[in-house]
């Protein structure tokens, strides 16, 4: 039995954390707040709606950095939107419908 495949991308911003922010289950939120998207895993992403309506902020503001003294030097908006992962951690509640099914 395999470790279950977790991302370590956010899943509002794309930026790579290093850790998956919902835990290694998906299940198990860390609280931490991503310093790109400013979103505290466990509070504002606890619905995939609010999942949703983050990652649309976070676009409209064009990848605005919540730490900015973080922001990579070279960083690029266009680059980071590639790695938002197409899955969500499995803890968070689906009460959107996401997709075909
Ligand atoms: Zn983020």
């Amino acid at each position: 039995m395999g470790a279950p495949a977790v991302t370590t991308f956010c899943h509002i911003c794309g930026l790579d954390l290093k850790e998956p922010p919902w835990g290694a289950t998906g299940r198990d939120p860390s609280f931490n707040i991503c310093p790109c998207c400013g979103v505290e895993f466990g509070s504002q992403d606890h619905h995939v709606s609010g999942v949703l309506r983050e990652r649309e902020r976070w676009i409209e503001s064009g990848g605005a950095w919540w730490h900015a003294k973080r922001k990579p030097p070279g960083w690029s908006f266009e680059e980071q939107r590639k790695q938002i992962p197409a899955e969500i951690p499995a803890g968070i509640d689906r009460d959107t419908d996401v997709g075909p099914g």
